[in-house]
C-alpha cells in the first residue's frame, strides 16, 4: 500500500493504493486518486521496482479514487475496470474498459457490490483482508451524500459485509483497521444512533421543522463547524425514512 497525496474530505489528505497481486508478478492497482505528478511518479517507481502494473481497479467514481487512473492506464498500456455504474459516471473523464460485477475475481481480488456511498462501489477480497474503499475510513468518517449516496443502500452493505465477516479491513483512508468484523458494527451501530436522533426530532405532523432546527436538534453532540456536512447526511437519512414512512416533507419542512 501507499498513501498518496490527493484532494479528498479533511481531515484525510491521502488516498491509500493497494497493490495486489503475486510476488514478482505484474499487480492490480486499486484507486490511483492522486492527480499530483510528483505522487503518481512515487507510484510509478514503484510498479517498476515489483513486476510492472497489469491493470487499474476502481472501488467508485469519487476523484480521490480516480484522479490518477487514466494517466497511469495509459502510461503502462493496461485497461481500467470499475463496476457498469462507476463507468457511466466517469463517462468523458476516465474510460472505463472492463466491467466488474459482484463475484467476479480480477486478478485475484474478488468484487463484492456494496452500493450506499456511491452507486457503483465495489470492495475487494484479497485472502482474509477486505479493501474497502469509502465503506469505513481508518480516519475522518464516510460522507453518504444523498445527491449520490444512498442511506438505505449503505447500510445493507455494511450488513453484506459483516455476514461475510473480513479479518481486517484497508481503508482508503486512514490505516488498516485489525478488527474488521468489530468496526462494521460500530458503524451500523453508529448510524442507527444518527437515525434513531432524526426520527426522534421529527414533530409531529402540523408546521414542521426546517433542514436547521433538524441538525441542531439531531447533531447538538457534532461541533458545530462540521454542520454543513451534518446537513448532507441528515438529508440521507430523512430520505431514508420518508420512502419507510417514518417522515414527510412539506415545503422543505419535515415532519413524523
Ligand atoms: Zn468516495
Amino acid at each position: 500500500m501507499l498513501a498518496l497525496r490527493t484532494p479528498t474530505l479533511p481531515p484525510a489528505a491521502h488516498t491509500n493504493v493497494y497493490l495486489v497481486g503475486p510476488d514478482g508478478g505484474p499487480v492490480a492497482v486499486v484507486d490511483p486518486g492522486s492527480p499530483y505528478p510528483d505522487q503518481q511518479a512515487a507510484l510509478d517507481a514503484v510498479l517498476g521496482e515489483i513486476g510492472g502494473l497489469a491493470l487499474v481497479l476502481l472501488t467508485h467514481h469519487h476523484g480521490d479514487h480516480t484522479g490518477g487512473a487514466a494517466a497511469l492506464a495509459a502510461r503502462w498500456g493496461v485497461p481500467i475496470a470499475a463496476h457498469p455504474a462507476t463507468a457511466r459516471r466517469l463517462t468523458g473523464r476516465v474510460e472505463v474498459t472492463r466491467l466488474v460485477e459482484d463475484g467476479d475475481v480480477v486478478h485475484g481480488a474478488t468484487a463484492v457490490f456494496t452500493p450506499g456511498h456511491a452507486d457503483g462501489h465495489l470492495c475487494f477480497e484479497v485472502g482474509a483482508a477486505t479493501i474497502a474503499g469509502d465503506m469505513v475510513a481508518g480516519l475522518g468518517t464516510i460522507l453518504i451524500d444523498p445527491s449520490e449516496g444512498d442511506m438505505a443502500l449503505y447500510l445493507a452493505s455494511l450488513e453484506r459485509l459483516l455476514a461475510r465477516p473480513p479479518a481486517v479491513l484497508l481503508p482508503a483512508h486512514g490505516p488498516a483497521i485489525p478488527d474488521g468484523p468489530a468496526k462494521l458494527r460500530e458503524y451500523l451501530a453508529h448510524r442507527r444512533m444518527r437515525e434513531d436522533r432524526v426520527a426522534a426530532a421529527l414533530p409531529a405532523p402540523g408546521a414542521g421543522a426546517t433542514i436547521d432546527d433538524l441538525v441542531a436538534r439531531a447533531y447538538s453532540d457534532t461541533p458545530r463547524a462540521l454542520w454543513p456536512l451534518a446537513e448532507r447526511s441528515l438529508r440521507a437519512h430523512l430520505d431514508k425514512l420518508v420512502r419507510e414512512g417514518r417522515a414527510r416533507e412539506v415545503a422543505g419542512r419535515w415532519s413524523t
